[in-house]
């Protein structure tokens, strides 16, 4: 099916493109990469008046790898990520970017557009639950940053104000000793997961300092379990504890039987992606090259 109408503008800066969604009031959606918002066009669950394509806006893409803190631009494709030296270093970031659907999708999409969409099955906000990550925003009433915990409400909603726009990703560069994992399930790689996990924790001696364990297609918004992560805190790693984590994430969440799965099926791919990723998160940690991508069914 072919989207309604609609009227398209361009914009080349933050500033024209929050002055065109003010002036276009309700109307107005705001195009990144496509790869979310066509899909709905499309099939017309919304049929917006105009679309403001911030997709040229320079410098939107950018990112940067400072002493304590890193930046993703808004604009940064998932291809774009998955090949950056960021990734390497951080390899829970390439882990992320590389899963998400194929090539064609992987070239367009953006990851500000995963994170302002508010799609429960889009791969990044769950991984930016174990970064701790703030949204830094734009808008007719200025800038401000929000933690990602939070930023999405339910299903396609978030807390953006209208007219204001995501601009980047932050945050803190993970320290010496630190390790993450983010494990996706799906059936074929267009095909957003069945379930995700991230995993993200530090190690003094192989006891676990701090703990962040997210999961996401499990219910409307992504999920961190911190009842998995209190399992693992202040605690020697040891099977024990990891399968306590693992069926502490999967009890927490509440996933629907959809095509995909029944519900008893997600809580035990929930227990197994939990259980996989904290078991690379713990190699890494120790300074193990692992690589990792999503698990086909
Ligand atoms: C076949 C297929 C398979 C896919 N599989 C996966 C998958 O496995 N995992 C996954 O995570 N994703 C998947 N996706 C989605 C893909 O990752 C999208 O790229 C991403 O969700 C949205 O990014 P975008 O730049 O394309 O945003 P768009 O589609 O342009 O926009 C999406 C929404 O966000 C808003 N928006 C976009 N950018 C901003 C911004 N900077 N500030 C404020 N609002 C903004 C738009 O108004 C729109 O409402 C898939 C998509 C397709 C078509």
């Amino acid at each position: 099916m072919y989207p309604a109408p609609f009227n398209y503008h361009r914009a080349s800066t933050l500033d024209e493109a929050i002055g065109m969604l003010s002036d276009i009031g309700d109307g107005a959606r705001i195009l990144a990469g496509g790869q979310s918002l066509l899909v709905l066009l499309k099939m017309r669950f919304d049929e917006p008046s105009d679309l403001v394509d911030i997709g040229r806006i320079a410098g939107l893409d950018q990112i940067d790898d400072g002493d304590s803190e890193i930046h993703i631009g808004a604009l940064a494709t998932h291809r774009h990520i998955a090949a950056s030296a960021l990734a390497k270093a951080i390899p829970i970031l390439g882990d992320c970017a590389n899963g998400i659907a194929d090539n064609q999708v992987r070239t367009r999409g953006t990851i500000g557009g995963s994170v302002a969409c508010g799609d429960p099955n889009c791969d990044w906000p769950v991984l930016l639950h174990t970064l701790d990550a703030q949204i830094d925003c734009q808008g007719p009433d200025g800038s401000r940053s929000l933690d990602i915990n939070g930023f999405v409400e339910d299903y396609f909603q978030t807390i953006l104000k209208p007219g204001e726009i995501v601009k980047g990703i932050r945050f803190n560069k993970p320290g010496a000793g630190s390790g993450g994992a983010y494990c996706g399930f799906k059936r074929c790689a267009p095909a957003y997961p069945t379930v995700s996990v991230g995993v993200h924790f530090s190690l003094n001696d192989q006891q676990v300092t701090s703990a962040r364990i997210a999961v996401g297609s499990a219910g409307p918004v992504a999920h961190r379990a911190q009842e998995a992560e209190a399992e693992l805190e202040g605690k020697t790693l040891s099977a024990g504890n990891i399968e306590k984590s693992a069926e502490a994430a999967a009890a927490a969440l509440e996933p629907i039987e959809d095509q995909r799965g029944s519900v008893d099926f997600k809580r035990r791919v929930i227990v197994a992606m939990t259980r996989k990723a904290i078991g690379i998160a713990q190699r890494r940690a120790n300074g193990e090259t692992i690589k990792n991508g999503p698990e086909y069914y």
